[in-house]
C-alpha cells in the first residue's frame, strides 16, 4: 500500500500558488486572464543587485557558505536592523534562509512541540496554520474583521492564551489585509505577551518597507520584547526578488541557533549567488524601494477607488503591502443561473472563470467572507480588472 506520512496528511496546498496555476492553465488555453492571485512584485530585481550576482559568479562565489549564511551578509542584516530599525543584533542572532518561508518554518520547527498552541490572528497567511500543523502544533485563531480594521486587540489576545500557548505570530504590513500596527498598539500587545512565562512573537516584518502610512513598527522594539521576539524579513518584496529566495531571521541566540542547526540537516546555507545580490539589496542605494513603494501606492489608491464603486462589496483602504481584503459576503446564495456562490472559494472561481480575473478566496486565509486582490500588477491591469470583476458580479441575481 502507498501512503505518505501522517505529518503529510495534514497538509493542504498553497491557495495563493493554486489558484496563480489555475490562472497560467486558463492562459495557456489562450484565454485572457488578469491574474490578481499571486502576491508578487512585477517589477524587475534592480540592475545593481543582479550585477552584483553576475560579480560573484564570476569571481567563482560558487561553493557552500556557512549554514546560518555568509557573515558579510548578516553584517549587512545587523546595519540594517540598526539603521532602519534601531535594533542591535550581532551578526551570530542572525539565520539567513531559503525565502522568508524557511525562515518561519525553521522557528515553528525549532520551538514548537506536538500539542503546542500558537496563535495565529485571522485573517492570516496562508503557511502560518499550515506550518504550525506540519510541526504537531495546534493553531488556534483570533478573528479580526474589517470592522476592527482587521488588528486584534489586547483582550483579545488575552482571553485566547492558555497554558499551552507558545508562540504568536504576528505580520504587519499584514499579507492578506495591508493592516499596519502602530507602535503604540504594538507595546499594548507586548504588554500582554510580557505577563506570560516562555511565550514568544514571530515578527513577520517581510512588507515593512510596503508601508503607506509612515514609519514601520517592530514589536522587537517594544520594552522588554527583545527577547522575546524572533524577527523574520528577507529581499522578496522590497526588492522585487521572490524568485533569489533570501529571507532572514534575528532573535534570541538559543532560538537562532536551534535554526542553525536545523538548517544545517536539511538545506544548508541558501544560494551563495543570491547571498551576494542580497547584500548589494541591503548595503546599496535605497533609491528603487522607496520608486517601487510610490507606485504601488498609486496602485492601491486606483484599485481602492475602482472597487469602491461596485456594489455589494466593503472595501477598506489597507495601510501597508500590496493586498486589497473587500468583503464579499453579500453574494453568497446569488446565482448567475448556472451555478450558486456559497463560499469565498466559489466566488473567486466564478470571478475566474466568468470574469477572466484570478484572486484567492478568503477561505484559504481563515476569512470565510472576503476574497484577496494583489495590487501588484499595472495600473492598465487593475483597470482591466475591475471592470470585468464589476461585469461579472451584474450577472449574479
Ligand atoms: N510572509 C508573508 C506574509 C508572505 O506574504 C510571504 C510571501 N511570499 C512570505 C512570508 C514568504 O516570503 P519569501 O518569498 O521570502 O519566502
Ligand atoms: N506570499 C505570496 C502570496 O501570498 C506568495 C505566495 C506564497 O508564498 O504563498 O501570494
Amino acid at each position: 500500500m502507498s501512503s505518505v506520512s501522517k505529518r503529510m496528511t495534514r497538509l493542504s496546498p498553497s491557495m495563493t500558488f493554486a489558484m496563480n496555476q489555475k490562472s497560467n492553465e486558463l492562459k495557456a488555453k489562450g484565454i485572457d486572464v488578469v491574474n490578481m492571485s499571486l502576491g508578487e512584485p512585477d517589477f524587475d530585481t534592480p540592475e545593481h543587485i543582479k550585477s552584483a550576482a553576475v560579480q560573484a559568479i564570476g569571481k567563482g562565489y560558487t561553493h557552500y557558505t556557512p549554514v546560518p549564511g555568509a557573515l558579510s551578509l548578516k553584517e549587512a542584516i545587523s546595519g540594517k536592523l540598526k539603521k532602519e530599525n534601531g535594533l542591535e543584533y550581532d551578526p551570530s542572532e542572525v539565520v539567513v534562509s531559503n525565502g522568508a518561508k524557511q525562515s518561519i518554518c525553521n522557528v515553528i520547527m525549532a520551538l514548537i512541540d506536538e500539542g503546542d498552541e500558537v496563535i495565529i490572528p485571522a485573517p492570516y497567511w496562508v503557511s502560518y496554520p499550515q506550518m504550525v500543523l506540519l510541526a504537531g502544533g495546534t493553531p488556534v485563531h483570533i478573528d479580526a474583521s474589517i470592522e476592527q480594521g482587521f488588528k486584534i486587540t489586547p483582550d483579545q489576545l488575552e482571553k485566547a492564551i492558555t497554558p499551552k500557548t507558545r508562540m504568536i505570530i504576528l505580520c504587519s504590513p499584514s499579507n492578506p489585509t495591508g493592516a499596519v500596527y502602530s507602535q503604540q498598539e504594538l507595546d499594548a500587545l507586548a504588554q500582554v505577551v510580557l505577563r506570560h512565562e516562555d511565550l514568544y512573537v514571530l515578527s513577520d516584518e517581510i512588507y515593512e518597507h510596503l508601508n503607506y502610512i509612515g514609519a514601520h513598527a517592530s514589536i522587537a522594539a517594544c520594552e522588554g520584547m527583545r527577547e522575546r521576539t524572533v524577527i523574520v524579513n528577507g529581499v522578496s518584496k522590497a526588492y522585487a526578488m521572490t524568485g533569489w529566495r533570501i529571507g532572514f531571521i534575528a532573535g534570541p541566540k538559543w532560538i537562532v541557533s536551534a535554526c542553525n542547526l536545523l538548517q544545517g540537516q536539511y538545506t544548508s546555507g541558501p544560494c551563495s549567488v543570491s547571498q551576494k545580490a542580497a547584500e548589494e539589496a541591503w548595503n546599496g542605494s535605497q533609491a528603487c524601494v522607496e520608486e517601487m513603494r510610490q507606485a504601488f501606492q498609486r496602485r492601491r489608491d486606483l484599485l481602492v477607488s475602482k472597487m469602491r464603486e461596485i456594489p455589494g462589496l466593503e472595501v477598506n483602504v489597507p495601510e501597508g503591502a500590496f493586498y486589497l481584503f473587500p468583503k464579499c459576503s453579500s453574494f453568497f446564495g446569488k446565482t448567475d443561473g448556472t451555478r450558486i456562490i456559497n463560499t469565498s472559494t466559489d466566488f473567486a472561481m466564478f470571478l475566474l472563470e466568468v470574469g477572466h480575473v484570478a484572486t484567492v478566496g478568503g477561505d484559504a486565509f481563515g476569512a470565510p467572507d472576503y476574497f484577496r486582490l494583489s495590487y501588484a500588477t499595472s495600473e492598465e491591469m487593475i483597470l482591466e480588472a475591475t471592470k470585468r470583476i464589476a461585469n461579472a458580479l451584474k450577472l449574479l441575481k
